[in-house]
């Protein structure tokens, strides 16, 4: 990974350093990926996702610090929830160095991360358990089954967003479905965002909370076997007359989407994650390129071969400075952070994996699909989380909604 880059402070390249560390001692990326790919049936349970979890490399994490760095100092965290550079540098660290255990550092991360900003009574009970139980993890949900992409839409349609909280006294009662929650299996609290208002526009009309998910009435419905699983795995779950405390409530009534959407801005560690490990990738072609012969030379000096490097490396670079400058913008700016970056972070993201896969198709020949190499893997799981945080497309008319 290329340290010179002049968003990086020194205290980051040290981070880097600690991360490169730790997954080279404690990451079997082989092991991870092979974890992963283990069949999930559509119904396991809860204690199946638990099974598949790599807790010893967990607990590990958190001995070396890494695993709480956004829970504030307060609680024995490493109190980075606004550090975005170093997160940023982290995460790509954790993709380069350890491959897909980077998803398990950055959604902890993000959504522990996220909680800097709730009520204090949450912020003790959530941040106390994460220090105390190193198998506790959290999850976000927005997602529902009939609606995705169009609930962070700024066309603030009233149908949008199904699922449900209405107030009862000092409790409010979830009902209905969410959809493709990562982690949302083997976490012990979602962050899920509710209507709780029927008839306004989605904007107006969205509150969120922290349940935990041992509270009667929530299930896992579905378990949503994809192509390039993850080892958390992915989950539609059931709330059935779940009763939540207002105390865990996170957002103002009906004041949740701007909260919400800011918020997504934290995505782009995930996003650098898998940037990290997509430059890995580009160094395993170039080795490729310079050891396979044919038409009497290594492919590398063909120019057709030569020049996809050249693009690869380019926009690969590209791309790294676009999510570092976000962070920097980003940094230490509190709760509402601008989401354009992170919308044309998410789109150009994107864009420059699927063109690495199409890269990757050509150079490898025959060899592209063949297990016996990282790439097959890494194509399959990065097209996989490709919609994340919504589809590129639709962040770029978000986006185009503020210009
Ligand atoms: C691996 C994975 C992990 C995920 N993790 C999470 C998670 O942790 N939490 C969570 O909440 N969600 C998660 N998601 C869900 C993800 O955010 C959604 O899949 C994404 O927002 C797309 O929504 P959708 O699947 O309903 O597609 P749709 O909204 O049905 O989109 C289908 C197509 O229609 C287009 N479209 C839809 N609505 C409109 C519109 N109004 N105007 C114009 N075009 C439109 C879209 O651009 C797209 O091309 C995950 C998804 C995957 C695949």
């Amino acid at each position: 990974m290329d340290l010179n880059i002049p968003y990086l402070r020194d205290e980051d390249k040290s981070l880097v350093m600690l991360m490169k560390e730790f997954c080279e001692r404690e990451v079997d990326r082989q092991a991870l990926n092979d974890l992963a790919d283990t069949p999930i049936p559509p119904n396991a349970t809860k204690k199946d996702l638990m099974a598949r979890m790599p807790w010893d490399l967990i607990s590990k994490a958190h001995d070396a610090e890494l695993r709480q760095l956004t829970v504030p100092e307060e609680y024995g965290g490493g109190g980075f929830g606004e550090n975005w550079l170093a997160l940023t540098a982290l995460a790509e660290a954790a993709g380069y160095y350890g491959g897909q255990v980077a998803r398990i550092f950055t959604i902890a991360w993000k959504h522990i991360g996220s909680l800097i900003y709730a009520p204090k009574a949450i912020q003790y009970e959530v941040f106390t358990d994460f220090m105390n139980d190193r198998r506790t993890m959290c999850a976000a949900s927005i997602t529902e089954p009939n609606h995705g992409s169009d609930y962070l839409l700024p066309f603030n349609d009233p149908s949008t967003g199904k699922y449900f909280a209405e107030k009862d006294g000092d409790e409010w009662v979830l009902n209905g479905e969410k959809m493709f929650c990562t982690a949302g299996g083997v976490s012990n609290y979602i962050i899920v965002s509710c209507r709780t208002d029927k008839d306004a526009p989605i904007t107006k009309a969205v509150t969120t909370f922290v349940v935990p998910t041992k509270t009667p009435g929530w299930s896992i419905a579905r378990v949503n076997d994809m192509m390039g699983n993850e080892i958390t795995a992915n989950v539609q779950m059931r709330f059935e007359n779940v009763r939540v405390p207002d105390r865990l409530r996170t957002s103002p009534v009906n004041g949740g989407f701007e909260i919400m959407k800011s918020r997504l801005a934290g995505k782009t560690i995930h996003l650098m994650a898998a940037l990290g490990e997509t430059e890995k990738v580009l160094e395993d072609m170039i080795d490729y390129c310079k050891a396979r012969i044919q038409g009497g030379k290594p492919i590398i000096q063909h120019s057709n071969v030569g020049v996809l490097l050249a693009e690869g490396d380019a926009l690969l670079k590209a791309a790294r400075l676009m999510i570092y400058q976000d962070a920097w913008e980003s940094m230490g700016k509190g709760e509402l952070l601008d989401p354009k970056g992170w919308w044309y972070v998410n789109w150009f993201t994107k864009k420059v994996i699927l063109r690495m896969v199409e890269i990757g198709f050509e150079i490898y020949g025959g060899m592209a699909p063949q297990k016996e190499l990282p790439f097959e893997r890494w194509a399959r799981m990065h097209l996989s989380i490709w919609h994340g945080g919504s589809t590129g497309t639709l962040n770029m008319i978000k986006a185009s909604k503020v210009l």
